[in-house]
């Protein structure tokens, strides 16, 4: 009977683990979901100007390509004076449904008729007395 190498066990404690910090990702889904600043915004981009149910649209800027609940969430938030999307760029999507997170361009939103093309939530009409603070309009 010979005895077992004393110096080789295949099971001794490995502490280093290669599969730690797998489960941390604040980063995932950022191109489906892109970031929207403003004041107290919540999860469907409502924010602490315009809460109602309706209030579920988040609007691009060209001043600084993000994202704004509102005019007045730009007006507190951001360091310049805001800059509407421009008709040149009416073919680029930069109208945000905050609850399936669908961005539509501004045709496709006029066109909808104050709903979300995609997944049908009803918009605020009274976006309407304010368009031309995030789009350019036709006159
Ligand atoms: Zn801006
Ligand atoms: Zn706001
Ligand atoms: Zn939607």
């Amino acid at each position: 009977m010979s005895e077992s190498d004393p110096d080789a066990d295949p099971n001794r404690d490995s502490d280093a683990d290669p599969n730690r910090d797998s489960d941390a990702d604040p980063n995932r889904d950022s191109d489906a979901d892109p970031p929207v600043r403003g004041v107290d915004v919540d999860h469907d981009t409502r924010c602490t100007h315009y809460r109602t149910d309706r209030d579920v649209v988040a609007f691009k800027f060209q001043c600084c390509e993000t994202y704004y609940p509102c005019f007045r969430c730009h007006q507190d938030t951001a360091d310049h004076d805001a800059v509407p999307w421009p008709r040149a760029r009416f073919d680029e999507p930069s109208v945000l449904c905050g609850v399936c997170r669908t961005a539509v361009t501004v045709p496709e939103y006029l066109e909808a008729d104050y709903c979300c093309p995609s997944c049908d939530a009803a918009f605020n009409p009274g976006c309407e007395a304010h368009a031309h603070l995030y789009f350019e309009t036709e006159t």
